[in-house]
């Protein structure tokens, strides 16, 4: 394997790399992608865009959708990477920036950072053959076996335009442009949109807005973050030999118990059962709601002149409205015709494999219901061990190669996700997990085991995390 080269001789020819992997974006699937190239011993690159690594854990990367206060929704028991626990001393929910630290922590600790290159943004990948050519805004081009994109899934803002809006004497911004409740000091406030995002969003107005508003267009389950003490996916951890639909009717009953009736906050009563949605896992809002700092309101019927008009007929003079109203998924450094767009989300094997063309892979362009970064790992471990057995002419790879083609398996572990964008590539974890591994076994493609990646590590592996951050949020 070799670490990154430059192109010194400053030519524009094709740079000659078609026996190594190009992995595009150094977040945490990123990482986690070269981690398992470097353990198979596959040749790899890394492009990133940004000075660090960290992904949209970096508020100072332009274009992340992170915002001062934000924290980790899943626990730190069950969100680190495969084998690489979380600080002790970090909360159970640490913040943005001590998340930034452990992915830069990561990156150094296996070594990561020689097979990056830094402030390189792709701006064009297309196919050559069963090569790919990769080209850079440093008017660098290469040529590689394979792709692996990365990019994340956070960085184009989905903003619907509201009825009337040309009339609007306030401020409209996506929650991708909020970064600090600064901005909401002396203001009227509306959020639109109660994804998890829109609801931290939604009390950091209450707590510093003279008024904040949220406005929701239907019901959800809002799941404490703790319950019975425990982190609520800590919690939930232990049922998962339970079927799905036990645990529906259980943790329903429970949240009716531990949160109460929803609607008396004037919230919409939630039109679906649990889990059918992304989980909403926030019990500040509903502390916020309950104090009046945050009021809730319908979907926008229009906006008009200083004032938001719901579809309940009330209206509100309104400074400002975030719109928490989620993301458009894109590959903008590739022509819409190398992935099948389905409902705005790519058509690919577990997520994973492009189904028309050889060598192109992607990590990340998923949804689910837990801590992401472990299944990450593995899925990582899944596209290098395809690459290992093609490289070695393994015939595992042809059987795998007709599964790419042919096998559409359903990975909802019979819960009916909402007929959204958003579910339309949402994965049960469990589900997931079950299917991947037994496709794995048929291959004969070891599963992750803990202590694989030892060797990789550096000596000074046990350097403090506060070195390690010069940017980031409080
Ligand atoms: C507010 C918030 C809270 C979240 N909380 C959790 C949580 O609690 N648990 C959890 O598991 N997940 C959580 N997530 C999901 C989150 O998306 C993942 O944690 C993770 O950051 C996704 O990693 P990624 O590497 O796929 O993408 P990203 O983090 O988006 O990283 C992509 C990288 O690619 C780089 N890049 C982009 N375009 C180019 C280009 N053309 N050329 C080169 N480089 C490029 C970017 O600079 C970036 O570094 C949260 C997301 C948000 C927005």
């Amino acid at each position: 394997m070799e670490p990154k080269t430059k192109q010194e001789d400053g030519s524009k020819g094709i740079i000659d790399k078609s026996d190594t992997i190009c992995i595009i974006g150094a977040g945490p699937a990123g990482l986690t992608m070269a981690r398992s190239l470097c353990a198979k011993g596959i040749p790899f690159v890394v492009f990133e865009k940004h000075k660090d690594v960290g992904g949209i854990w970096d508020i100072q990367n332009p274009g992340s959708p992170m915002y001062e206060s934000a924290h980790f929704i899943s626990s730190k028991y069950l969100s680190n990477y495969f084998d690489y626990p979380m600080p002790s001393d970090y909360p159970d929910y640490p913040s943005n920036r001590q998340i930034l630290m452990y992915h830069r922590k990561f990156a150094k600790d296996f070594n990561l950072y020689p097979y990056i290159h830094f402030e390189t943004t792709i701006k064009e990948v297309t196919q050559s053959g069963e090569k790919w050519i990769v080209k850079t805004t440093t008017n660098e081009s290469y040529l590689f076996q394979g792709i692996v994109c990365a990019t994340g899934i956070t960085w184009s803002p989905n903003q619907p335009k509201l009825k009337g809006e040309e009339s609007f004497s306030g401020q409209i911004l996506h929650s991708l442009h909020y970064k600090s409740p600064n901005l909401f000091k002396g203001k009227r406030v509306l959020i639109v949109g109660a994804g998890n995002s829109g609801c931290d969003i939604a009390c950091d107005a209450g707590a510093n807005a003279e008024q904040a508003y949220i406005s929701v267009r239907r019901g959800y389950h809002f799941i404490p973050k703790h319950i019975l003490g425990k982190p609520a996916d800590v919690f939930g951890d232990g049922a998962h030999f339970i079927p799905n639909w036990i645990s529906q009717l259980v943790f329903g009953k429970l949240l009716k118990f531990l949160v109460g009736d929803l609607t008396k906050l004037g919230l919409p009563a939630p039109d679906h059962k649990i889990f059918e949605t992304h989980p909403i896992i926030n019990d500040q809002l509903i502390h916020n709601l309950r104090h009046g700092d945050v009021i809730a309101k319908p979907d926008i019927e229009f906006l008009e002149g200083d004032s938001v008009v719901f579809k309940d007929g009330t209206k509100e003079k309104i400074d400002l409205i975030i719109l928490a109203t989620g993301y458009n998924w894109s590959i903008p450094y590739m022509e819409k015709k190398y992935f099948e767009w389905k409902n705005g989300r790519p058509d690919l094997y577990l997520t994973l494999f492009n189904r028309n063309f050889e060598n192109l892979y992607a990590l990340g362009y998923m949804e689910t219901d837990g801590g992401a970064y472990k299944m990450f790992d593995e899925m990582a471990n899944l596209i290098a061990s395809y690459i290992e057995a093609k490289n070695n002419h393994h015939p595992s790879a042809l059987q795998f190669a007709k599964l790419i083609q042919n096998d559409r398996p359903l990975l909802n572990g019979n819960i009916h996700y909402l007929n959204s964008g958003r579910h339309s590539v949402y994965v049960n974890q469990v589900a997931y997990k079950q299917y991947r591994s037994k496709i794995q076994k048929k291959m004969g493609w070891p599963e992750l085991k803990v202590g694989q990646f030892k060797r990789l590590e550096t000596s000074d592996s046990s350097s403090s995390f506060q070195t390690l951050v010069s940017g980031g949020s409080k």
